[in-house]
């Protein structure tokens, strides 16, 4: 039987169904090298004795700075519990205790991280791009249907479930996700200032479109390789994104369509009740371009493209398929 999700302080949700297993994780699994490490986590590919399968092992610290955090790690658990249907979401398999750690056992998403795909010499091709902007705007999409925003989306926080060839993407990392809606508003000083929204340095109110203005940040540097706002130092940095002084003249834009540019601008907007939403944007005309992806169904005609006013609606009503 499904049960009511508690929702705890500040957006934290407390209500978990996932059994926290006790036995030593080793019992069950080879756990080979660290993948990943954070602040406060260490992640480690493991594989399961029984079955040879791979998966992810984030070993979540409870304590921290002296305090017990354990809260904050079972309200990670649970976000991956509420977006357990979004396949644009990694999947949580299992979570274990230790004496330290909290650990959620998670797909392992082979791919690595899309950051990797910002700095490389070699960036995507704009079909590719697309191609995965479209993913996370999916996955981004599903997860405000149920009200949660992740707040610190970025490109070490998407990754890949395949390198060669490309596959598909997985968001992780929801220690700084929210639930909306509950008492009040909600506003917090989290993420990295690089890929955060003004409203956030700001300590204004956070809304959905939080993490909308991240995703120009990302499908700004998947095009061209460079973080849109990052300055010489903190403090330039916070600066560029109060003023969303952004360069559009970079010369990789040339090589892209125009709706490239268009679809960044629509997202990094400084007034959050202007950018469009996820569903929206799954809807930009840039993302339902034929030439760059064939495989898709062709658009319907041009008169039937025209952008919808801006107020409470979507403002593209140009993609084939429900939103
Ligand atoms: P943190 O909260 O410390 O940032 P993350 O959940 O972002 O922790 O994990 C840190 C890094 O570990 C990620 O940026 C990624 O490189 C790697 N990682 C996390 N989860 C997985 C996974 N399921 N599969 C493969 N690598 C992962
Ligand atoms: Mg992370």
């Amino acid at each position: 039987m499904a049960r009511r999700r508690v929702e705890g302080r500040g957006g934290l949700l407390a209500d978990i169904q996932t059994p926290i297993l006790t036995e030593p994780l080793d019992s069950l699994f080879h756990i080979t090298g660290e993948i990943g490490r954070g602040k406060f986590a260490v992640v480690k590919k493991c594989v399961e004795k029984a079955t040879g399968k791979e998966f992810a092992a984030k070993f979540v610290r409870k304590r921290r700075r002296g305090r017990d955090c354990r809260a904050d790690v079972l309200h990670e658990l649970a976000v991956l519990e509420v977006a357990r249907c979004n396949p644009r979401i990694v999947d949580l398999h299992a979570a274990y205790e230790n004496e330290h750690d909290i650990v959620l056992l998670l797909e392992y998403a082979a791919g690595g991280e899309i950051f990797d795909h910002c700095v490389s010499d070699e960036l995507l091709s704009e079909g590719q791009i697309v191609r995965l902007i479209r993913q996370i705007l999916e996955g981004v999409n599903l997860l405000h249907q149920t009200n949660v925003v992740h707040l610190d989306l970025k490109p070490q926080n998407i990754l890949l479930t395949s390198l060669n060839p490309l596959g598909d993407i997985k968001i992780v990392d929801f220690g700084l996700a929210r639930r909306l809606g509950s008492v009040g508003e909600l506003r917090e000083i989290v993420g990295t200032p690089e890929y955060v929204a003004p409203e956030i340095l700001n300590y204004e109110p956070i809304t959905t479109a939080t993490d909308l203005w991240s995703v120009g940040v990302i499908t700004y540097m998947l095009i061209t390789g460079e973080s849109p706002f990052a300055g010489e130092d903190k403090q330039q940095t916070f600066l560029n994104v109060s003023q969303v002084n952004v360069d559009y003249g970079k010369e990789a834009f040339s090589r892209m369509s125009e709706l490239a540019v268009h679809f960044i601008r629509e997202l990094l907007v400084k007034a959050p009740e202007d950018r469009p939403s996820a569903a929206d944007c799954l809807r930009h005309p840039w993302l339902w371009q034929q030439c760059l992806s064939p495989e898709l169904p062709p658009l319907p005609p041009v008169s039937q493209r025209v952008p919808r006013e801006r107020s409470g609606g979507a403002k593209w009503s140009s993609a084939p398929g429900d939103l």
